[in-house]
């Protein structure tokens, strides 16, 4: 079995199926009875939770608890409470609160090494939180026409992705890297560790069976609002790794607080034009009309700049998906969800989770919105350790062709 396997990259593309029937065995985790719901069907989104609505525990699987508890959670793992004024994630009583190091959470500024954060030098990471949305063919339009659609990640949202299966499948379909921005976009520390299952389980369910079986490596936290029990779960379950962004567009606050398409524009504008070390990787959205416009007018000067546009995997030189490099192509026939991504990318980096920054406090957090208080201390933190892991050529130059076999030889 395994010296099959070794020859994968060499005999896939003729041995093993594109689409991957819904009851391979790949991943007991999201083996359910009953073919893949038919996005075209008017019951399709009765096969999922309750839309914009927290999954709660009677619609989560026995399997992902069962692979919940076989885990090790941190051992201070307190569910965050909502008690800030500004509606952030709070830790009542807890030293440092959400920059204790043993929770780390990014809405208080902390990164943890794990985290992706920056990009290589010169690299613009593309990408776009919320989608689909009805604005979200407008900026799949602008990427073609570019030549640009095959080089984002959509980080998506389980329940827009049951309203508007086929847009999301338009993302797929022309080359776009889909990723997980949980199910209901909560804030994720708050939530018990059963329904921070329901959110990325069931968005990454939805995704595996909108394209033909390929589970999700990579998701972002909504607002940035993530800690190391989530971050935990995320990996330790599921096998996806967790995506910050260090430069905020903050293009979600077009229409409020005076800020307008021509404001984000000008930020955007300083981005570009300003330093390519680190690279970036920046909170932008697929949200409505001119979170869209905004990109649409800045990619030129982008270009200009000559940045190097990169999905997320391409961006760090790993796989697509946790059982695909890709959108085409062999889908894995067998694996075991939660363990493959950690063990490929624990040669470059630690699978410890720890404080890399500085404490902010919680008065400058309750201070900000709870999105921009993270970017705003993640854009001026120094990032040790993240620089080390981003610009580390062991882990930049791992061709996507020697992950395969490495996969093959955790089977
Ligand atoms: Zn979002």
């Amino acid at each position: 079995m395994l010296i099959s396997l070794l020859a994968l990259p060499l005999a896939a593309a003729s041995t093993l199926p594109t689409f991957q029937p819904r009851d391979t065995p790949f991943a007991a985790l999201f083996k359910r009875d009953g073919p893949v719901p038919d996005p075209n069907a008017p019951d399709f989104a009765s096969h999922y939770p309750p839309n914009w609505k927290t999954p709660n525990g009677t619609t989560v699987p026995q399997a992902w608890k069962d692979k919940l508890n076989s885990i090790q959670l941190p051992a201070n793992n307190p569910v965050a409470t909502k008690s800030q004024s500004n509606g952030g994630s709070g830790y009542d009583g807890i030293d440092k609160g959400g920059n204790n190091p043993d929770i780390c959470s990014f809405t208080w500024g902390c990164i943890a090494k794990s985290d992706f954060f920056e990009a290589p030098n010169g690299t613009w990471l593309l990408n776009f939180d919320d989608g689909p949305t009805q604005d979200s063919p407008r900026l799949y339009d602008f990427l073609r026409s570019n030549q640009i659609e095959k080089n984002a990640t959509h980080f998506m949202i389980g329940s827009n992705i049951q309203s508007w299966p086929k847009t999301m499948q338009e993302a797929f379909n022309q080359g776009g890297h889909i990723a997980v921005h949980t199910w209901a976009h909560p804030m994720m520390t708050t939530l018990s560790n059963e329904e921070v299952l329901g959110e990325l389980g069931w968005t990454m369910q939805i995704i595996s069976d909108l394209t033909g079986g390929r589970l999700p490596a990579f998701w972002r936290p909504p607002y940035g609002d993530v800690d190391n029990r989530v971050r935990a779960i995320a990996k330790q379950v599921f096998g996806m790794e967790t995506v910050v962004w260090n430069k905020d567009t903050n293009d979600w606050k077009i229409g409020t607080a005076n800020t307008t398409v021509d404001s984000v524009d000008e930020v955007m504008r300083g981005f570009i034009t300003g330093p390519k070390s680190p690279g970036i990787v920046p909170l932008e959205h697929e949200l409505n009309n001119n979170t869209v416009q905004v990109f649409l007018n800045s990619y030129p000067l982008m270009k200009e700049n000559g940045w190097t546009v990169l999905t997320a995997p391409d961006a760090y030189g790993l796989q697509w998906y946790q059982n695909a490099n890709g959108n085409q192509g062999p889908v894995l026939s067998a694996m075991n969800v939660g363990q493959v991504q950690t063990a490929l990318v624990a040669s470059a980096s630690s699978a410890n989770p720890t404080s890399a920054v500085p404490s902010t406090g919680s008065a400058s957090v309750a201070a900000n919105a709870t999105g921009s208080a993270a970017a705003q201390s993640a854009k001026t933190s120094p990032s040790t350790q993240q620089g080390n892991k981003n610009s580390s050529g062991a882990r930049l130059g791992v061709s996507a062709a020697i992950f395969l076999p490495a996969l093959a030889l955790l089977l």
